[in-house]
């Protein structure tokens, strides 16, 4: 009987993990005792998250009984790793006191992930005078510009553990903040529930929503898809260039967006909506999860920190005829390929959507720098590749 499909139920299967984990030893999991706590997780070689290799049979004895003041434990915070063996990270958070009470999981996750230490600080530029243009920056290249950040509120569980009130609440909460805001950035809130499958679609086609998600993703396996599409939504400006997602991976995602090339633009216009969303909620009382280590928290530890993922979309059709070079060139420059459709979407056309990969560890400038000058980088190249093919 393979690893992979022992039978859980089988009272030997405790002796098996054992076994199986004394001859695997992954590189970097400590040394294994042959006590195996009853609930421990079956990893098998296909998991190939960080959360499988630092928790160890010790490490989950240390934790397996200890609860937020919500009453959230580990089990939660890594099912969706143990059911989706594929992902890096593994674990999510599913209230802001996850990162305190579970510490010896996170920080050694966070460590891995983000080169990240318990000791480092978050740094702060909003500043976007700090920014350098790059001529490079070809508009012929570019189809469009987009900065988003993931913001939650305090107090209120993460979507993989709230109910169905908590959801319920954190949208009227956020509704009527967002619906407090004026002019260029005031606009309205669209529940996910009341839009048509045709308004749904075209949304979605025009990169303004987010994916349904499907089984077997981060966010089904999370919990954090329950009752979907209940209290999802969007709100958005007139010109749809300023958008806020609501209960889909985390509280909110604030979203700058346009047209062209003009990040200045769209990163300032991201500055003013996320502060006066802020504010906003302050003054009802709210504030978002965050702290001096970790940043702004949401669901994902790959998301802390800024929470800032910065877009370009790129015409990359030569360099992208070799995806894999396409992703390690992209990894050089600090930067992340994705599809035409967001994560784990395909490129239409050689269009690419190319961010930076980093979010904590550097300013919301530094990475917006990074994405100026990576994407400059990557049209340089792909001016040289048309050059060789003339
Ligand atoms: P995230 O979760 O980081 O917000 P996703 O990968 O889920 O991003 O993508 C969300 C949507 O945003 C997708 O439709 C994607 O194509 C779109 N998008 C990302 N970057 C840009 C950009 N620069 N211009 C237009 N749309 C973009
Ligand atoms: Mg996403």
């Amino acid at each position: 009987m393979s690893w992979a499909s022992s039978n859980f139920s089988d009272c030997g299967c405790l002796d098996e993990i054992a076994t199986k984990l004394m001859e695997a030893t992954p590189n970097d999991v400590s040394p294994i005792s042959t006590e195996i706590p009853p609930g421990y997780p079956l990893f098998t070689p296909e998991h190939k998250s960080y959360m499988s290799k630092v928790l160890t049979p010790e490490l989950y004895s240390l934790l397996k009984d200890r609860v937020t003041s919500s009453g959230f434990t580990i089990d939660q915070v890594i099912q969706t790793g143990v059911d989706t063996p594929h992902l890096g990270v593994g674990c999510v958070a599913v209230d802001e006191e996850c990162f305190q009470v579970f510490k010896e999981l996170y920080d050694p996750v966070i460590e891995r992930w983000h080169n990240y230490k318990p000791s480092d600080s978050h740094k702060v530029d909003l500043d976007s005078t700090h920014l350098t243009p790059s001529d490079s920056l070809d508009p012929a290249y570019i189809k469009s510009t987009r900065v988003r950040a993931g913001r939650s509120l305090r107090g209120l569980p993460l979507p993989p553990g709230a109910s169905r009130s908590d959801r319920r609440e954190v949208e009227r909460l956020i509704k009527t903040s967002l619906e407090r805001m004026d002019g260029d950035l005031g606009g309205s809130y669209f529940p996910l529930g009341q839009m048509t499958p045709e308004q749904e679609d075209q949304m979605r086609e025009d990169h303004f929503l987010f994916q349904k998600p499907g089984g077997g993703t981060l966010l089904s396996n999370a919990g954090a898809a329950r009752d979907w599409p209940d209290a999802r939504g969007i709100f958005h400006n007139h010109e749809k260039s300023f958008l806020v997602w609501v209960n889909e991976e985390d509280h909110m995602r604030v979203i700058s967006m346009q047209n062209g090339a003009d990040i200045i633009e769209v990163f300032d216009r991201w500055v003013r909506g996320v502060t006066a969303v802020r504010k906003s909620l302050e003054d009802g009382g709210y504030d978002f999860m965050h702290n001096e280590h970790l940043g702004y928290i949401g669901t994902c530890p790959s998301n802390l920190g800024t929470g800032l993922r910065a877009s370009m979309f790129v015409r990359l059709l030569l360099l992208g005829e070799d995806p894999h070079k396409l992703d390690e060139i992209c990894s050089s420059l600090g930067l992340q390929a994705r599809g035409s459709a967001g994560e784990h979407s395909a490129a239409i056309g050689g269009w690419y959507d190319i961010s930076n990969k980093a979010r904590i560890g550097k300013s919301e400038v530094e990475l917006v720098q990074t994405m100026i000058d990576g994407v400059g980088k990557l049209i340089e190249m792909e001016k040289d590749l048309e050059l060789e093919h003339k």
